[in-house]
């Protein structure tokens, strides 16, 4: 589906703060003339032709031949229909301002990394993730020690512990998208799902999304890791408040003797919103950033210029050898030119 303006014949996209879509080309929010998938195929545009980089789980994309935001329809009805859509409010913009203040303390990154003109290669992704509901009923069952020192007496004890705690823990994420790196989804959380919103096929226009790639039950295991750890971290705190003496309590004490017994209560399928973009060096390396659309929370590393460094190692060098003001001076000639 593309959603054309009825004004000007653009292609519309979502505002999440308007809860319309809008045109950028004449800003109306007139109701849109829709222009229905290719149902001969989802991977051709219906506006132009072109062929969609849509992939095998693909829902929305924008089209490399005429720049018109495909969702495809189909592949977002019936049991992969998202429960809800977590909206992003900030702007490409912003993503670039995030990521200059993020490398501001870097003296030697390339200026046009994040560049006004490098704005349009921004993609705002709606990734898949499942949202698990868990109740678990964590029993602990050892030995505590405990050890007070008051003056020059030190008095230890030892104490059998039984603890049974039942846990609701809700709202525990899984990526389901094999593109995107676990260990970066894993950084960029948590999202806040409170703010989510009934999901509606136009709130994609606009951006990048995929369906979720496997089944609530293939990601399961992983959530309930990620649940566990919770549950081991609340088991910890609880008994070093009612001992806050203990000498023997750790991680691997905690997990040694604790028995989880984790229920699945709930399963929802949301989208979550995170921008992607990518810079490459002219020696053909590729600098992956990721930030999270609704905290902020930014993935990446500075990219460094390495002529840049080199000429900021030689000054630094020679500024004991009394010219570091002639390498100042070839730096500041040569500016972003590297
Ligand atoms: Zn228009
Ligand atoms: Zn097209």
């Amino acid at each position: 589906m593309v959603y054309k303006c009825s004004s000007c014949g653009s292609c519309m996209i979502y505002d999440f703060k308007e809860k319309t879509l809008t045109c950028p080309s004449c800003s109306q929010s007139n109701p849109p003339e829709p222009v229905s998938d290719n149902l001969d195929d989802v991977e051709i545009c219906p506006v132009c032709g072109g062929s969609l980089s849509l992939g095998r789980y693909g829902t929305a994309v924008k089209c490399g031949y005429c720049d018109s935001f495909n969702v495809i329809a189909s592949r977002l009805s019936g049991e992969a229909e998202p429960s809800a859509i977590v909206p992003t409010f900030m702007s490409r913009k912003h993503m670039f301002e995030l990521l200059r203040e993020k490398f501001s303390r870097y003296l030697c990154i390339i200026p046009e990394a994040f560049s006004e003109s490098r704005l349009k290669e921004v993609i705002i992704e709606y990734v898949p993730y499942w949202v698990y509901h868990f109740g678990i009923r964590a029993s602990f069952n050892g030995e505590i020690r405990t050890s007070k020192t008051t003056g020059n007496t030190t008095v230890t004890d030892t104490y059998a512990v039984r603890i049974v705690t039942d846990l609701g823990l809700s709202n525990v994420p899984v990526d389901a998208s094999d593109l995107m790196p676990d260990e970066i989804m894993d950084d960029l959380e948590p999202f806040d799902l409170k703010t989510a919103l009934p999901f509606k096929i136009e709130q994609l226009s606009g951006s990048n999304s995929e369906r979720f790639n496997h089944d609530a039950e293939f990601y399961k295991e992983e959530a309930a890791c990620k649940a566990s750890s919770q549950a081991y971290d609340y088991i910890y705190e609880d008994l070093m408040k009612r001992y806050p003496h203990a000498t023997n309590l750790s991680e691997r004490t905690i997990r040694d003797h604790t028995d989880l017994n984790i229920t699945t209560l709930d399963i929802r399928y949301f989208l979550l919103p995170v921008y992607k973009y990518s810079y490459t060096f002219h020696s053909g390396r590729v600098l992956d950033y990721y930030v999270n659309g609704q905290t902020e929370e930014v993935w990446g590393t500075a990219p460094i210029s390495k002529p840049r460094l080199i000429l900021a190692v030689a000054a630094t060098i020679l500024l004991f050898s009394g010219v570091a003001s002639i390498v100042t001076t070839i730096l500041m000639a040569i500016g972003g030119a590297l």
